[in-house]
């Protein structure tokens, strides 16, 4: 047992407890660990309960492709089955696919990662996110992020024990991070900086010169950096999309976290997967190990499938995102509302500041008066306040018919 680590044993196995069935007389308030009690429940999902049921409304809202996954990478799956391949993998996923992760890897990213040490197969980018966090983080260490973010990101830091520490960032720079922001936000308590390009909610993209920027802080302030990817293929500027995890020196003091859900359109397989040096891995492997096990092995061969033969659908699907992105966010535009042109991901991020609601009630107003359901802005975090969310991977006629009924709601609006 390592130094450090606590096990009391106590006592022979004596008789059971009974469950106690007065549930109610518990005070279960006291029992939640404080973290947890502290963190809240997602705006996206509180927002989303008063739409289920409601066959009539348009919903630009869960951010996943309307895409069913590609029939090559389900038939996959299928013949997976009938092979019988229902066992665990190795805890780091099958050495197959961790072969051509770091292939894609290379290709894509730029960055060379052994498939034997250091590529970790998760369940989703969201457990790659949470262990990686877990085996970095001391209790009060700071992690810096950039907001408005993907919701999970300070409650994830919190049930790390550390603490979140969000960095504003701006619709005049387009949302990106800018280096002298971020740099304002370090301490010496700062740990681990947390990078999302193209990002949830807002699509931005970072340029090179900012990439540049944020490496020469994390090297300064000797912070690791975890990137989340997993919007990078979808970008439909011209520039080639570039990770912070291959500008000089990043390499050695960055985890990569990719996945499937998006660019392949595979959420419900949840599978991801985390790059970095064998010694950060390591430490993830240990949590992944006790905590997961493996990734699911049906989920495995269908993510082979995608790396082997799912370029061209991958194509299809960005091709029509882009026109969807160029629709939508010009017919925000014409009919008055201010919305920059996202670099990325698959949703706009329109400024409503100029109707004087919040964004809440401009969101609610507009559910409640035609049926278009989009994220309140602020869901995303303080600095998402007086924008709205809009995902535009939803078929092109509910997009323009989504558009019509916004129209007609602003309006009304005076
Ligand atoms: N990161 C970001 C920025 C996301 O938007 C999402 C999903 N919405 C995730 C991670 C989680 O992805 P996964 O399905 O791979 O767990």
């Amino acid at each position: 047992m390592e130094p450090g680590v606590q096990v009391e044993r106590r006592g022979s196995a004596g008789p059971e407890a009974l469950p106690n069935p007065d549930h109610e007389v518990m005070d279960y308030s006291q029992r939640i660990a404080r973290q947890v009690a502290a963190i809240p429940r997602s705006g996206i999902r509180d927002f989303f309960e008063l739409v289920l049921g409601r066959d009539d409304v348009i919903s630009l809202g869960v951010g996943e492709p309307d895409f069913a996954t590609p029939w090559n990478i389900r038939e996959a799956a299928i013949h997976s089955l009938e092979k019988g391949q229902t066992s665990y993998t190795s805890n780091l996923g099958l050495l197959s696919l961790r072969k051509l992760i770091g292939g894609y890897v290379k290709g894509f990213f730029d960055v060379e990662y052994d498939p034997a040490s250091e590529v970790l197969v998760t369940v989703g980018v969201s457990e790659a996110l949470d262990i990686a966090l877990r085996a970095l983080i001391n209790p009060g260490d700071e992690v810096l992020y950039h907001e408005p973010c993907y919701v999970s990101y300070m409650p994830s830091v919190v049930m790390a024990h550390g603490v979140a520490v969000a960095v504003a960032t701006h619709k005049r720079d387009g949302f990106s991070l800018k280096a002298e922001e971020l740099g304002k936000a370090i301490t010496p308590k700062s740990r681990v900086l947390l990078l999302n390009f193209p990002t949830n909610p807002t699509g931005a993209v970072a340029s090179n010169e900012d990439l540049a920027g944020i490496a020469k802080l994390c090297i300064e302030h000797d912070l690791i950096c975890i990137t989340d990817e997993i919007y990078s293929e979808l970008r439909y500027d011209d520039e080639k999309h570039v990770s912070i995890a291959s500008l000089p020196g990043m390499r050695e003091r960055t985890i990569l976290l990719h996945g499937f859900s998006k660019a392949f359109a595979m959420t419900g397989f949840r599978l991801g997967y985390a790059c970095a040096p064998s010694p950060l891995i390591e430490a993830m492997m240990k949590i992944h190990q006790y905590a997961m096990l493996c990734a699911p092995i049906t989920s495995q061969a269908a993510a082979i499938e995608a790396l082997e033969r799912g370029a061209e659908p991958m194509q299809r699907m960005k091709e029509s995102y882009h026109e969807r992105r160029d629709f939508f966010v010009r017919r925000l535009n014409e009919m008055g509302i201010d919305c920059h042109l996202p670099g990325g991901a698959f949703y706009v991020f329109p400024d409503v500041r100029k109707f004087g609601l919040s964004s809440k009630d401009f969101a609610m107003g507009l559910l409640e008066a035609q049926s278009v359901a989009a994220v309140p802005g602020d869901a995303f975090g303080p600095s998402g306040q007086g924008f709205l969310r809009c995902c535009y991977a939803t078929a092109f006629d509910q997009l323009q018919e989504a558009a019509d009924r916004i129209e007609k709601y602003i309006a009304t609006l005076g």
